[in-house]
């Protein structure tokens, strides 16, 4: 059996974004000192954050997300809603939407 690439997985998964009002928020420039290992980048399992090598920042990406909490359990700052980080759920009834059968 092929193995699906996670573009693959997500698209199989619809999104209703909400564009002005990012359910995740985190401050790039302070992620340069990271407390918690940037263990988001490396568990995130939609890949939404990555880590700018040219611009020693981290970037992130809310459209996409899959709302399975793990970034917020990680990452010292998300758990504990440090200043310039925040992780709710979306608001509106956006969001995802999975699929299944
Ligand atoms: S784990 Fe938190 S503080 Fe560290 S890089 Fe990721 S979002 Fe930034
Ligand atoms: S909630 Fe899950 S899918 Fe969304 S950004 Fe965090 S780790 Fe990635």
């Amino acid at each position: 059996m092929r193995r699906m690439k996670i573009d693959e997985l997500l698209s199989a998964t619809t999104f209703e974004t909400d564009e002005h009002s990012p359910h995740i928020v985190i401050d790039p420039q302070a992620c340069r000192t990271c407390p918690s290992g940037r263990a988001c980048e490396f568990s995130c399992p939609a890949q939404r954050y990555l880590w700018d090598e040219a611009n020693d920042v981290m970037t992130f990406d809310h459209v996409g997300c899959l709302e399975c909490g793990n970034c917020r359990l990680v990452c010292d700052r998300l758990y504990e809603g440090a200043e310039g980080y925040s992780w709710n759920y979306p608001e509106n009834g956006s969001g995802v939407s999975y699929r299944f059968g």
